[in-house]
């Protein structure tokens, strides 16, 4: 065999598994095949001036290349089994914690040490919460912030490059069951190995489909959450984002008994556009350090949508949606949430005018044009619901912007080693439709390199 071991993609998944094998046993030959480039090499050309919108790059700098999805990301590492996938079924609660823990104290080994740990433990919050409807999920959460992020994985980088074969912009094809272990085909060659571990993300959803077709791997997509991200003035929140950095909460609506929660919560933060499949939608993150950050708060406000038999394409339909919005506003649409209730559009004007100043530049708009009724009155009913715990929340300047989409890989079957049905192909991280954070999705990879390293004791 060409290698021991083989790991499609380097994101946190792959990452994480080449460190414990590199760590662990420093005599396997490890060779990760990467479809984006190196962690220096990853530059966006969108600047808003020369280039103004996606270009569609061969490989996509934010999604794709050493750190995966989440190299520029907000960099919030999430300690919980309340949510970021369903690791915890196939490892077991305790493991999945315990593996959690253990990456982020690599983290704060390789430029994370000074960089808080918060956690909803003993907070009072979570009465207030429930006083009013809303549930506060459990979680440690440690804010790397995009700017430390970065700098934890060049540590990683630096520690793995030399002992590891990396091959960038190497986007592998398909893989072949041979002998003993598996073939893995890219354009111009192939390498084989006696272990393969797919890590391939968010960005290799497509891809990861074929190979479950072709290797007949069962696999299951129903879900897809959908709604906007609210942006308001910091101060309004500070009282949940001092004590907890980030707050998961939920709200289960009167009207349809429907659960709308809180993602991704970014204090003083930005909102950026995201491209989808040539498709733009909304996220947002925030740096650590004071001088880039801003006088906003934004969080996301999102509604799972589960689909049953005959319908298939989840994502499908969370793509229709976002490309309504692309095309009556160009891309992302935002609006005042005082001109939403009222049944208008925001305009230029009126934006201006308002008391929050926007981060992003998206076109003013109306989102119920976009968003389907039942999913804009749970929106609705969350912003009134979280007013009360966080007055300010529902004042008429609180920006929407639309619409914000979490797609999800469809779940493959793999058993409680992440393994496939054939012995030594492992699927893990976010491409297994298991995880959906960089914590989950880092845990899985630690589980399954001592997974193999437990094969040649
Ligand atoms: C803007 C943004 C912000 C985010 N913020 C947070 C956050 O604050 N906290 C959090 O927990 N999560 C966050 N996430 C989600 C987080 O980034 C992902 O959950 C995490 O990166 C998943 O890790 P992964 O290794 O499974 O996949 P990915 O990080 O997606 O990495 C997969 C890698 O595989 C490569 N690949 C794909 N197909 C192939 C192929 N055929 N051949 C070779 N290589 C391939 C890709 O190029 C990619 O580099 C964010 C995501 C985004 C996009």
């Amino acid at each position: 065999m060409d290698y021991d071991v083989i790991i499609i993609g380097a994101g946190p998944g792959g990452i994480y598994s080449a460190y414990e094998l590199k760590k662990r046993r420093p005599k396997l030959k490890v060779g990760v095949f990467e479809a984006g480039q190196e962690l220096s090499k990853r530059h966006c050309p969108i600047d808003g001036v020369k280039v103004k919108t996606c270009i569609n790059c061969k490989s996509c700098s934010i999604m794709s290349g050493f750190g995966g999805a989440g190299a520029f990301s907000d960099g919030k590492y999430n300690i919980t089994n309340d949510f970021g996938g369903t690791l915890y079924e196939h490892i077991g609660r305790n493991e999945a914690i315990e593996l959690m823990k253990y990456v982020d104290q690599i983290n704060v080994e390789n430029g994370g040490g000074d960089t808080k740990l918060y956690s909803t433990a003993g907070t009072n919050l979570k009465k207030v919460c429930l006083q009013n409807k809303l549930k506060l999920l459990d979680a440690s959460v440690r804010h790397l912030g995009t700017d430390i992020n970065y700098v934890v994985l060049e540590n990683l980088y630096a520690y793995l490059k030399d002992t590891i074969d990396f091959h960038f912009m190497t986007s592998v094809e398909s893989i072949e069951v041979i002998d003993g272990g598996y073939k893995v085909l890219y354009a111009g060659g192939s390498a084989t190995c006696s272990h393969c571990i797919i890590s391939v993300g968010r960005s290799g959803s497509k891809w990861m489909e074929t190979i479950c077709e072709e290797l007949q791997i069962p696999a299951k997509s129903n879900r897809v959450d959908i709604g906007v991200r609210v942006e308001l003035p910091a101060v309004i929140f500070s009282h949940l984002t001092d004590e907890l950095y980030e707050s998961k909460i939920v709200y289960r609506t009167e009207k349809f008994e429907d659960n709308v929660r809180t993602f991704c919560m970014n204090p003083h933060g930005i909102v950026v556009n995201e491209n989808t499949n040539g498709i733009i939608t909304v996220n947002g993150h925030s740096y650590e350090g004071k001088e880039k950050q801003t006088e906003n708060t934004n969080f996301a406000l999102l509604v799972a949508k589960h689909f049953s038999m005959p319908f298939k394409d989840s994502n499908g339909y969370g793509e229709s949606i976002a490309r309504l919005s692309n095309m009556l506003g160009g891309g992302v649409i935002v609006q005042r949430f005082g001109d939403l209730v009222r049944g208008r559009r925001s305009n230029e004007k009126r934006i201006e005018e308002g008391l929050v100043q926007p981060t992003l530049n998206a076109t003013p708009g109306d989102l119920s044009l976009v968003l389907p009724k039942r999913i804009m009155d749970g929106i609705i009913e969350m912003i009134y619901a979280l007013d009360k715990i966080a007055p300010g929340t529902a004042n008429d300047d609180t920006l929407l912007y639309g619409v914000e989409v979490k797609f999800y890989n469809m779940e493959v079957l793999v058993d409680e080693h992440l393994e496939t049905v054939y012995p030594g192909l492992y699927i893990i991280g976010d491409g297994s439709g298991v995880t959906h954070s960089l914590s989950h999705a880092s845990a899985s990879g630690v589980y399954v390199a001592n997974r193999i390293i437990a094969t040649y004791d």
